[in-house]
């Protein structure tokens, strides 16, 4: 139907932003291109991070370009001062916090998202089919019914705000986003865990509950909700007259990736007819390994999940997403009239529902993409594989630190992270974890735990491998001795790379 009438030659005009010379700005390109893989393939020659020098943060401050610079400046500008100083976890040796490598395929499909410029907001064509295939696929692997939906979204923080916003009109009716939370806004209650992650209270802010608006209940010595607590604390509520509607179920603790037991919540949210989320920010896709899925146990009873593709799923940033079970409930939570979204039964403006019914964005861009480019390329029992095989490295770690005195564990090890320290106090720990990650050598990042500072591995990174743990191990030991001006000098083992 639609005849291609252009002339491939035509349309070369002064005003576009497209380059003057097509063939210089191809060769340059292509170095980008073989740089940006040469970093990815020799990650282990650099440091996983490095501070920032005075010069490199000054010389980005500029006034607004307002003249044109060439490209190949601009790239070397690039080069010296930000590629070199970026958060390390492409590095195996990082292990700071819940981040993911990425991938060298990951990389790639993001720069062909970002050729096709597609904007996911709405209608019809074909980077939203990729978005609802994968929708299609957390469905089947979460064991959701048909009619569940799911959607792309920043990250975790983002997607447990929208199922508190789809919880919430889910109890008091779509009538709530017109007249607001009201009195009987004021009454409901949520509940989490004490384990749970900082940004569950901050939605309940951000959707206007208020943080008291959410129960923190206590955790056992594994970090797990203590349901007959959570049962208690909904009784109690009940009986002063709040109305509880949410409880958000951990699936891996940020600080030492505790499961909370899904099935005993899922039946008590059934019983008291409370809406059930889980927070499975990275550990949901646990769901990927047979060996680990047994942990989960229950999720396919939630009502909503929120997870990161960009952690466990070795997507590159970002690509949180949200997936409820009963999609209608999903779309009376966001979808709005207007004029200029409205739905035709032909063309460009068809399909039913779009998108920006599922949340707050309207203009979005194509993280399936990346997301659908990791999932094919490797396949779910490969990335099964990587998950299963940083929770065995987690593993090695716990009985690297087991064996040596002046190490101590300070949490059980659950999944893929490890806390532990020094046998020395808080302060001279926080040290160590700052000496580490400005030796280059790794990065693990510090925790609280039951009022005593911890050294915190969380192995997420697929290239992580034992040299890296040992690494890490040698390190702590070197700066731990240096520290307390304990005589026992050891070897850090070579970098790496070495
Ligand atoms: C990382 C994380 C979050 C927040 O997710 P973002 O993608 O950083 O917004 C929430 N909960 C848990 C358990 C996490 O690990």
């Amino acid at each position: 139907m639609n005849e291609v009438i252009r002339n491939p030659q035509a349309g070369v005009s002064t005003g576009s932003l497209d380059p003057q010379d097509w063939s210089e700005f191809r060769a340059l390109a292509h170095r980008m291109l073989d740089d940006a893989i040469d970093g990815i393939a020799n990650v282990r020659a650099r440091p996983v991070w490095q501070p920032i020098p005075d010069e490199v943060r000054a010389a980005i401050r500029t006034e607004v370009p307002r003249e044109a610079t060439d490209l190949a400046e601009v790239y070397h500008e690039f080069s010296e001062h930000v590629a070199p100083y970026a958060t390390g976890n492409v590095h195996p040796g990082f292990m700071g916090w819940v981040h993911g490598g990425g991938t060298a395929v990951g990389m790639i499909a993001e720069m062909l998202a970002a050729g096709l410029n597609a904007n996911l907001g709405g209608r019809d064509h074909m980077p939203i089919e990729v978005e609802r295939q994968i929708v299609e696929w957390m469905r089947g692997l979460f064991g959701f019914p048909k009619g569940a939906s799911g959607i792309f979204v920043t990250g975790t923080s983002m997607a447990n705000l929208m199922a508190v916003l789809v919880a919430r009109t889910s109890v008091l009716g779509a009538l709530a986003r017109q007249h607001g939370l009201g009195n009987d806004g004021a009454l409901l209650t949520a509940y989490a865990s004490k384990a749970a992650h900082g940004c569950i209270s901050r939605a309940m802010d951000i959707a206007g509950f208020g943080t008291d608006a959410l129960r923190r209940i206590d955790v056992d010595a594994d970090h797990r909700i203590d349901v007959a607590a959570l049962r208690a604390q909904i009784t109690v509520d009940r009986e002063s007259g709040f109305r509880p509607f949410l409880v958000t179920a951990s699936a891996g603790t940020v600080d030492i990736g505790a499961i909370d037991d899904l099935r005993a919540i899922a039946e008590l949210c059934r019983e008291e007819g409370i809406w059930f989320h889980v927070d499975g920010a990275f550990g949901a896709l646990a769901i990927f390994s047979p060996g680990l899925a047994p942990l989960l146990d229950g999720i396919a009873l939630a009502d909503s999940i929120a997870l990161d593709f960009h952690k466990w799923g070795q997507v590159p940033y970002d690509a949180g997403f949200l997936l409820v079970r009963d999609g209608e409930r999903h779309r009376q939570a966001f979808a709005q009239p207007a004029a200029y979204l409205s739905r035709e039964a032909r063309g460009l403006a068809a399909g039913t529902v779009w998108p920006c019914d599922l949340g707050p964005d309207l203009s979005r861009g194509f993280r399936a993409l990346k997301t659908w480019f990791t999932l094919k390329t490797f396949g779910i029992e490969r990335l099964g594989a990587v998950i299963a095989r940083s929770c065995a490295l987690a593993k090695y770690l716990e009985t690297r630190v087991l064996a040596d005195p002046r190490l101590e564990l300070l949490a059980p090890v659950n999944l893929n992270i490890v806390c532990f320290r020094y046998r020395t106090d808080d302060a001279v720990n926080r040290e160590i974890v700052a000496d580490i990650q400005e030796s280059g050598i790794a990065v693990p990042s510090g925790t609280t735990l039951d009022g005593k500072f911890a050294i915190r591995a969380a192995i997420v990174n697929h290239r992580t491998a034992e040299t890296d743990i040992d690494a890490l191990v040698s390190a702590v030991i070197k700066f731990g001795a240096k520290r307390t001006g304990g005589l026992i000098e050891v070897e850090a083992p070579p970098l790496a790379t070495q």
